[in-house]
């Protein structure tokens, strides 16, 4: 496996507020990581931190070749092209189909032909289980739907890292297990996945690591095994102990 990511020393503090106290670690080509930590421990602002949507405030993070901290914000849209963003609130565009919604990235920002670009999108709707809602608005499908749709969409990109911060917060609990079979089976194809999460279901079978945050660090991390069987610091035993 070759090392896709190196986080050296990030912190980030708003105001006052050290959110990020220097956090150093590594993302190898294929892991899935799955990052887990009371709220308010700086779990999305780590997440936005690594592709740069809130820019840490010392330290540097390389991926694919760059030091993602020394980029211009047009380089960066590139490099982002690669390290794709999920968010809890699936940002589809109400206004235009859902295969529309998916052609947008490839033919404005890549520039690859339509009826290309049409192929794909419509072999990831299938992906994710939904190449009957190619031609639906946004608003007519689920909160699981739109989420599948949003993870197709990232798809379209061919990244080589997805970020997922909460992707099944927003959603109904029935809805939850659709979108986590879409990610495991990514995960079954290798993709490199740092996913922020309450699931620990999805951490536990997943996840090949976790990352435990709390206090603005990463507080302990290892396989899900050794992490939930095996936990080492009180902080991560004091989380454990009130979610489980
Ligand atoms: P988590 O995702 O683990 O719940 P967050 O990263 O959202 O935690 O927040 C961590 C801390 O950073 C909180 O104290 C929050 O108030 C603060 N914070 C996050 N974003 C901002 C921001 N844009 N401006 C000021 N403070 C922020
Ligand atoms: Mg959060």
């Amino acid at each position: 496996m070759s090392v896709l990511m190196t986080i050296d020393k990030i912190t980030k503090t708003y105001g006052t507020n050290e959110v990020l106290k220097g956090i150093s670690n590594e993302v190898q080509e294929g892991e899935v990581i799955a990052i887990l930590g009371p709220s308010g421990s700086g779990k999305s602002t780590f997440l936005r931190a690594l592709n740069m949507l809130e820019a840490p405030s010392t330290g540097s993070i390389h991926f694919d070749g760059y030091d993602l901290t020394t980029l211009s914000e047009s380089k960066l849209d590139e490099v982002r092209e690669d390290l794709c963003m999920v968010f809890q609130s699936f940002n589809l565009f109400p206004n235009i189909t859902v295969l529309e919604n998916l052609l947008l990235a490839p033919t404005k920002v890549k520039g690859v032909g339509r009826q290309e670009a049409k192929k794909l999108a419509l072999s990831l709707l299938d992906k994710v289980g939904l190449s009957d809602k190619a031609d639906v608005y946004p608003s007519s499908l689920s909160g699981g739907q739109k989420q599948r749709v949003a993870i197709a969409r990232a798809l379209t990109m061919q990244p080589k890292m997805l970020l997922f911060d909460e992707p099944t917060s927003a959603l109904d609990p029935e809805m939850v297990g659709e979108v986590l079979q879409v990610m495991q089976s990514l995960a079954e194809d290798g993709m490199t996945m740092l996913v922020v999460t309450h699931e620990m279901g999805f951490a536990k079978e997943v996840a090949s690591k976790i990352w435990f945050m709390d206090g603005g660090y990463i507080q302990e991390e290892g396989t899900p095994t050794a992490f939930f069987e095996q936990t080492k610091t009180d902080r991560a035993k004091n989380f454990l102990a009130k979610i489980l």
